[in-house]
């Protein structure tokens, strides 16, 4: 099935880096460093943009977070890091962004809870007052409703609604009209106090894959606000990538989602960025976008008793990493190269072909023999331990030319 025509949806200028309106997919991220600590934050945002991260947002969650964004942007530009930083708020975003204007300047955008700036009356001054001070710092903001923090008055409201139907729906489907009617809610709030509209940006987070591609379907049937989509709370190692790539991928088949948050739980001390590899591969493996050369291989089975090829693709596809820095500035269009590394000939050749470069490495045998193929063509055979940097040495030849 082909993908659908992406959703159509107003722009939305962040910092410079466009969501919506058809505008390429967004990659962003999200620092657990404690903000107030500026080094580690600076060090995190520019590992996190060196990986990828078009936009990074960080936690503002005190008075002295808030006094270190100034610092953490100086920091980022000391380094020639340019990238839009999202301030995430909750329950104080109206003291902080009051308390510290030059915080509220720099950041790029204001992510704000509905569910979290106060119950009642204090709900509506509070929200009120951070949608003012966007509108005094010309910033947008993203209306990111959570389930795990859903506005509990207004979820009541639509229980006790709920029960005087005829025809009562389901306690979950209740929660999910609860989530839409939220950032429905507050958008049009936000816009009747002066934020213009190409300043909204929505998301409507859930840790469920079934209920986030439902709640999503609904909310971007109903607005043209751009839609940040992402599985919240996803967890930890394969569930948490599969659950993102199945729910965030299945709504970009659909032709939703204007930017993409992968929500990895990583392991103590464990690296950060792979949020981003998940999100870029997402991505690319759905031919939405293009960002590092890809080595599609074979999982190897009993026809390759030598490791060489599993170490040989793993390698390739180091090598393709490490050289993105430079060859993307040198070489436009490289990042969409194919690569194949095959276990043997029973599909290598056939992989190899469909690839920009392909090799088929022999699965046994001390005396090993590699077909290439470049541009589908077999151009020659490399032998013996010099298969591997020989390959490299066409590849980098290809990348050249
Ligand atoms: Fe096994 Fe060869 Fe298929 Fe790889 S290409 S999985 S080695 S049969």
């Amino acid at each position: 099935m082909a993908i659908a025509l992406r959703r159509t949806s107003v722009p939305v200028n962040v910092g410079g880096v466009i969501i919506g309106g058809g505008a390429p997919v967004v990659v962003q991220s999200m620092t657990n460093t404690d903000t107030a600590d500026v080094a580690a934050t600076v060090e995190q945002v520019a590992a996190l943009h060196a990986a990828g991260s078009e936009i990074v947002r960080i936690t503002v969650n005190d008075r002295d977070a808030a006094a270190a964004v100034p610092e953490i942007v100086r920091g980022l530009r000391r380094r020639g890091v340019e990238v839009p930083l999202v301030g995430d708020f909750h329950y104080n975003g109206h003291t902080l962004l009051r308390d510290f204007p030059e915080t509220a300047r720099l950041l790029a955008k204001y992510r704000i809870n509905p569910g979290n700036v106060g119950f009642g009356k204090k709900h509506d001054e509070n929200f009120k007052a951070i949608i003012e001070l966007a509108i005094q710092y010309e910033k947008p903001v993203r209306i990111g409703v959570n389930w795990g923090s859903l506005d509990q008055s207004m979820l009541a409201r639509m229980m006790d609604e709920n029960a005087r139907r005829e025809a009562p729906l389901s306690a979950r489907e209740v929660m999910l009209e609860a989530m839409c009617a939220s950032a429905l809610e507050s958008a049009e709030l936000a816009e009747s106090i002066g934020l213009p509209h190409d300043r909204i940006i929505i998301s409507t987070k859930i840790s469920e894959v079934q209920d986030l591609v439902e709640v999503y379907r609904a909310i971007a049937a109903r607005c043209d606000y751009p839609l940040h989509v992402g599985l919240t709370e996803a967890g930890m190692g394969a569930k948490g990538i599969v659950a993102s790539a199945i729910g965030i991928g299945l709504l970009l088949q659909d032709g939703i989602g204007d930017t993409i948050r992968v929500s990895l739980t990583p392991t103590p001390g464990g690296d950060r960025t792979e949020e981003v590899r998940v999100a870029q591969t997402i991505l690319q493996t759905m031919g939405i976008r293009s960002f590092t050369p890809l080595v599609t291989a074979c999982p190897g089975c009993g026809r390759t008793t030598s490791t060489l090829f599993q170490e040989m693709a793993q390698d390739i596809q180091t090598y393709l990493r490490e050289q993105m820095p430079i060859w993307k500035t040198r070489y436009p269009g490289v990042e969409a190269l194919k690569v194949a590394v095959m276990g043997c000939i029973v599909n290598g050749p056939g992989e190899s072909k469909h690839a920009d470069l392909g090799i088929s490495l022999p699965g046994t045998g001390e005396d090993p023999k590699a077909p290439v193929f470049v541009d589908g063509v077999k151009t020659t055979t490399l032998e013996g331990e010099q298969i591997v940097p020989a390959f490299i040495e066409i590849l980098n030849r290809y990348v050249e030319r």
